[in-house]
């Protein structure tokens, strides 16, 4: 009987998946949107999206005032400000691998020479060469490079920097590389080739190795697919077919009885269209077999090889039941399996009722089947692990900050459990100081970001909680200093005492309180009123971008003696104050408690005064005469002198 095999990895990719619902949930929020070019390339899907509001277009100036996302293929600089400028909102879901190769290609000095290795028109290239600000060249093969250099276009002293589309074929990057690097060895090489294309080609050449037919569905115009197409042809027989209504079923007359059918899909083919083609070939095989009378026995039959288990064979399980230990699934109607704890999750501290529960439909890999016994062990965390480690990879490009559950302390670090993946953070990265206990972060929520993520060892995911903290205190930073205003509120603590003032913890940064400012009375040292650690409500007096400074004050102003004093005092009142202190000058007397006026030497008496020390002194009780007020200035002038003149008192 022909068996029929699917590649692992056909299909969707991370990247083309996450274009597709960045789409989707804009157009949930906004209604009909558009994007440059269409989303995938696989008519289907787009009519589909279509349905959902999600509009194709061809040009910037198709989309003026409205809502545009760019596609994973990325656009040229130049397009992304056009579009920036004249769309209402531009939503970026270019594909993080991408963004990587336009980061390299833009940061390129002007004098370099850049040589991007792939299809020149397609958009993805396209896109590449729009990012770059020195000469950047297309080539498909080693030969056009060689022509370069051998035209003077790039001299061997050139700075000279090769990257890849990420569709590449894998083996011509290899094939190009060596040459590259023995012939132009300057040449600065990138490998930009996406692992989600080297996984999907490699499933489909070692399928094709086995099979007498390859399948590759997906659309013609689609680069991924056109290259499968030509990878599977070097191995076997091998067509095209865009959904199952394009097979040419009658292919497998020439096929032997025990040839293996293989199918794969480039990654912007949806898992429906690829069940399709399954689904038909399937129905046409058994249609062919000679044995039309037993055709229902056939059915089983093919059901059954169909779902042969085997070890690494990828299966889609229903949960029949958990226990303490471990979960029981079904695999198909007549085979059954299990899933430790272990091999559900790499959280320590879970279990198995947390992760899955009966009804659940699940992803699992075989890892070994007991046919004496009809039962297969299956491992739902590889699936996890290997469908994460593309994402994680992806978050490593692009720098998000994401949340996990710190799981346990190990040997130089901790680690966290992300999406069922176990996240490395070493000790330096974690943010707990030296010699602090990195146990304390047991059962924590944290934040981090990706700094490594690999496949090599079996997948190794690295991350930074220092690296996260710090982006996020320069965020914070950024927004105080876009926002700040004068007047502006806050409730800080104080972290520091000078002599000269207080500093008071705000948020992102440190502000001063001046001594002055610190309250409506008198204070001499800072110490008198305030201790590290007090809350304070203060206000910005004024700040400094640039110096990063902020000044604050502590003054509630609806406690502002100068209100009360303009309130109940005017200019010719007679009344008492005390002496507060005494300069070459005059000395100051409280009126009420934060508002002080002057006596002016000249003022103290009707007698010419030297030494004013002999005349007042601090803490004495004396009458006087408010003979000004200056409002702007908040300054009182006060008068003896002008009382023994006219023998008023306040007691009159
Ligand atoms: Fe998909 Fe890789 Fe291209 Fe991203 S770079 S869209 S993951 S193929």
């Amino acid at each position: 009987m022909i068996q029929i095999i699917t590649a692992e990895n056909a299909g969707f990719c991370f990247g083309v998946e996450r274009a597709i619902e960045i789409a989707e949930k804009t157009a949930e929020r906004c209604g009909e949107i558009y994007t440059l070019g269409e989303l995938i390339h696989n008519e289907t899907a787009v009519s589909r999206l279509r349905e959902k509001g999600i509009v194709p277009v061809n040009d910037v100036s198709e989309c003026v005032g409205k809502t545009l996302v760019l596609r994973s293929h990325g656009v040229p600089r130049a397009t992304e400000q056009e579009a920036r400028r004249v769309c209402a909102e531009v939503v970026d879901a270019t594909c993080p691998f991408v963004r990587k190769i336009h980061r390299i290609a833009g940061e390129l000095p002007k004098e370099a020479k850049l040589i991007v290795m792939g299809d020149r028109e397609h958009p993805e290239v396209v896109g590449i060469m729009g990012h770059a600000q020195c000469i950047a060249f297309a080539c498909r093969a080693f030969g056009e490079v060689e022509a370069l250099f051998t035209s003077g276009e790039i001299t061997p002293d050139d700075n000279a920097v090769m990257v890849f589309q990420t569709t590449f074929d894998r083996g011509k990057y290899s094939e190009i590389t060596e040459k590259v690097r023995t012939e132009f060895p300057r040449v600065k090489i990138y490998d930009t080739v996406c692992n989600a294309t080297v996984k999907r080609q490699q499933s489909a050449v070692e399928l094709a190795k086995r099979a007498a037919l390859m399948i590759v569905v997906g659309g013609r115009s689609s680069s991924n697919t056109r290259k499968l197409f030509e990878i599977c042809g070097r191995y076997c027989k091998t067509v095209f077919a865009a959904d199952a209504s394009e097979l040419p079923v009658q292919i497998i007359k020439d096929l032997r009885s025990d040839s293996i059918i293989g199918i794969t899909a480039g990654a912007s083919t949806p898992v429906d269209t690829i069940k399709e083609v399954h689904e038909k070939m399937n129905k046409e095989i058994i249609k062919n077999n000679e044995n039309e009378e037993d055709f229902a026995s056939l059915l089983e039959q093919d059901d059954q090889s169909f779902n042969r288990l085997y070890a690494g064979k990828r299966v889609k399980a229903t949960v029949v039941s958990v226990s303490k230990k471990e979960a029981v699934v079904e695999v198909s109607a007549k085979q059954t399996g299990y899933i430790t704890l272990e091999e559900l999750t790499n959280d320590p501290n879970a279990q198995v009722e947390d992760i899955v529960k009966p009804g659940d439909e699940i992803e699992a890999v075989v890892i070994k089947v007991d046919d004496s016994v009809g039962t297969a062990a299956l491992s739902k965390k590889r699936v996890d692990a290997d469908r994460n480690l593309e994402k994680l990879m992806a978050l490593k490009e692009s720098g998000e900050i994401v949340e996990g559950n710190v799981a346990q302390a190990v040997k130089g670090g901790v680690i966290v459990i992300y999406e069922n993946t176990r996240v490395f953070i070493p000790a330096s990265q974690s943010g707990v100081p030296h010699g602090g206990k990195l146990e304390d972060l047991k059962g924590k929520p944290v934040k981090f970001k990706i700094i490594e993520a690999t496949n090599e060892r079996g997948g190794r995911v690295v991350g930074s909680i220092r690296q996260a903290t710090r982006e996020r205190r320069e965020a914070e930073r950024a927004k105080f200093w876009e926002t700040i205003e004068v007047g502006q509120k806050f409730e800080g603590e104080v972290r520091s005492i000078e002599n000269y003032g207080v500093f008071v913890d705000i948020g992102p940064i440190d502000g001063l309180v001046h001594t002055a400012d610190l309250t409506w009375n008198r204070v001499s040292n800072p110490k008198d009123i305030v201790n590290i650690g007090d809350k304070l409500t203060v206000v910005v007096k004024s700040f400094d971008p640039e110096k990063k400074r902020v000044s604050l004050s502590a003054k509630n102003p609806d406690e502002n003696p100068w209100t009360k004093f303009l309130e109940e005092y005017s200019k010719g009142d007679v009344i008492k104050a005390t002496v507060v202190s005494i300069t070459e000058f005059g000395a100051f007397a409280q009126i009420i408690p934060g508002v002080d006026g002057l006596i002016h030497i000249s003022q103290i008496s009707t007698e010419r005064v030297t030494d004013i020390k002999s005349v007042l002194k601090i803490g004495q009780e004396v009458e006087v005469k408010i003979i000004d007020i200056d409002e702007e200035k908040n300054r009182v002038s006060l008068s003896i002198r002008a009382l023994m003149e006219s023998g008023e008192s306040s007691e009159e």
